[in-house]
């Protein structure tokens, strides 16, 4: 058994994005540029509307896959092809972008909590170009499961406890854990030994993990190994996120995400000629 520990701690950036909507980006920022295979992830997080209330109007993807997981409020998203999801509190959407569309995602309320988060993941050189996929995911399809005394897991995706997540057949065999802690709890998470993996503390005032003190808004970054340890002095709730690094070139620009200047300007070049 190989225990993980925290090889770094990173705080979120106060940033905004889309039309205004206030976020903290944690990783996809100067702190964090990525973690092979993750590119980005933000935490909204208000009650105050004009936080979120534009949105995030037409804009385009290619090359990566975007997820959303809402933990309070209402989002639609869109895209031009015809595609809609209603994203409502506990909901997963798992968009693979493939070799493009135009989204859009607003909300759906206005007032009160909003509330999320949203992960954006590589796709392997060989899958950049694949035809856009949508796996919408209502919240009664996320198992639950306790796999220790006073641990209460939503599975969205990979394998804890006997329970599978809803979200199949991506490249990096991703795990996406939504993880409550009472107070006093601890439990060990295995997890396949290679993948890159981070935990972000996001209710709560801080959790034990790895054998680290992590605080609110912290996330930590994971050395290799197969076992990952949780505690909490105090009730406490982690997102924990691994997936298997592609260990390819990387070339990003803004909503795209290549390997190569050359597939950049492509895609650059392909969307202002509208052949998303
Ligand atoms: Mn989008």
């Amino acid at each position: 058994m190989t225990q993980r520990t925290i090889v770094r701690r990173v705080r979120g950036m106060d940033t905004a994005d889309g039309a205004g909507v206030k976020l903290k980006r944690v990783i996809g920022q100067p702190a964090l540029d990525m973690l092979d295979p993750f590119l980005l992830l933000d935490e909204f997080r208000s009650d105050q509307a004009g936080d979120y209330i534009e949105g995030f109007p037409d804009h385009p993807h290619r090359g990566f896959e975007t997820v959303t997981y809402m933990l309070a409020g209402r989002m639609q998203h869109g895209d031009n092809k015809g595609n809609r999801g209603d994203l409502g509190p506990g909901s997963v959407q798992w968009m693979t972008a493939g070799s493009g569309l135009i989204h859009s995602e607003m909300p759906q309320q206005e007032a009160g909590l909003m509330w999320g988060f949203q992960l954006w993941v590589n796709l392997p050189a060989s899958d950049k170009m694949i035809a856009p996929r949508y796996q919408d995911i209502p919240p009664g399809d996320i198992p639950v499961v306790q796999p220790a005394d006073g641990v209460t897991v939503r599975v969205v995706a990979g394998e804890l406890a006997g329970a599978t997540g809803p979200v199949s057949g991506i490249a990096t065999q991703p795990v996406y854990l939504d993880i409550a802690l009472d107070a006093g709890a601890r439990f060990d998470l295995s997890l396949p030994e290679g993948h890159s993996a981070f935990a972000y503390v996001f209710d709560g005032t801080s959790a034990t993990v790895a054998g680290g003190p992590l605080a609110r808004s912290e996330l930590a970054v994971l050395s290799k190994g197969d076992t990952v340890s949780f505690a909490a002095d105090e009730a406490a709730r982690v997102l924990l996120v691994a997936g298997r690094p592609l260990d390819e070139p990387v070339a990003r620009y803004g909503p795209f995400v290549m390997n190569t200047p050359a597939q950049i300007h492509e895609a650059i070049a392909d969307f202002r000629a509208g052949k998303f």
